[in-house]
């Protein structure tokens, strides 16, 4: 957290523009932290044949919803970043305020929505129900999850041998990437799982949303003086991932690095690509 809070110092001076979503983002993190402290997770057993033909016929370990949540952790959790998201805007005070409604009223259970499986599909479900702002809800939701997840991801990375996957989804979980990262001297490139935070290895010419490898169709650009970050573009399938060259940078947290170098998104989206797993923190 120490490290953390020394890196968000530092982007804010060189780029005082971004205070305030830094700030938002400090605090959030600092709750996670907070519960991750006293989480409660149920173990997840895995047959060792069944593991095997999953990583054979490329399947990911577990579906998103199996990860196991600790409901009372995220219960509390999303309490406190609900406190933290009314002092962040107007616009998720408002929608804090209308979600807290629906809860004091008795109808909606949180405790009962984080007990079920926590799908994207229901969170949208309520979202609807109650007229929020479904990006917003969701964000708050998986947020409040976001420890409970982690935990599972630490609980079953020995399972995984992420060398030999190479694949543009999470072995895992079987999520998208939300970046790329250049690591080790030599460059090795890992992708990062945009729902559980694992990284895996993949071949630095590979576009993970189409399988595209050819050269000719896939390029990168950055900006002036920002070597470390560039996006990478591919023209068969118009999308693009962020990627964080670790090569010359200080290990940070990468999910900071992105939210502090969304200016290259908007470059990319005005070149008519698109970001297939949108930086949550966003909007
Ligand atoms: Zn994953
Ligand atoms: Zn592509």
């Amino acid at each position: 957290m120490e490290k953390l809070k020394k890196r968000i110092e530092q982007l804010k001076k060189k780029r005082p523009g971004y205070g305030e979503i830094l700030d938002f983002y400090q605090k959030i993190r600092e709750a996670q932290d907070d519960a991750k402290a006293s989480l409660k997770i149920d173990s997840m057993k895995l047959k060792q044949e069944w593991k095997k033909f999953l990583a054979k016929e490329g399947f990911s370990l577990i579906q998103k919803e199996d990860f196991p949540v600790d409901a009372e952790a995220s219960v509390k959790l999303f309490q406190s970043i609900c406190r933290i998201g009314k002092e962040a805007n107007p616009h998720m005070a408002e929608q804090v305020r209308k979600i807290e409604e629906v809860i004091e009223n008795k109808k909606l259970e949180l405790r009962k929505l984080f007990k079920e499986e926590v799908i994207e599909k229901k969170v949208q479900q309520v979202a609807d129900e109650f007229g929020l702002d479904k990006k917003v809800f969701s964000f708050l939701i998986q947020s409040s999850i976001k420890p409970s997840i982690e935990a599972g991801m630490e609980r079953l990375r020995r399972e995984i041998e992420s060398e030999a996957w190479l694949k543009g989804y999470c072995p895992i979980c079987g999520s998208l990437p939300s970046l790329s990262l250049l690591k080790e001297e030599t460059g090795k490139r890992y992708l990062l799982c945009s729902y559980c935070g694992y990284q895996w290895r993949i071949d630095r010419l590979f576009c993970p949303f189409c399988n595209n490898k050819d050269q000719g169709s896939l390029h990168y650009l950055f900006a002036e003086g920002e070597e470390v970050y560039r996006i990478d573009l591919c023209d068969k399938c118009h999308q693009y991932i962020k990627t964080i060259d670790y090569r010359n940078l200080a290990e940070s947290d990468p999910v900071l690095e992105d939210l502090a170098t969304l200016h290259l998104d908007v470059l990319a989206t005005q070149k008519g690509y698109k970001r297939p797993v949108p930086n949550p923190w966003t909007d």
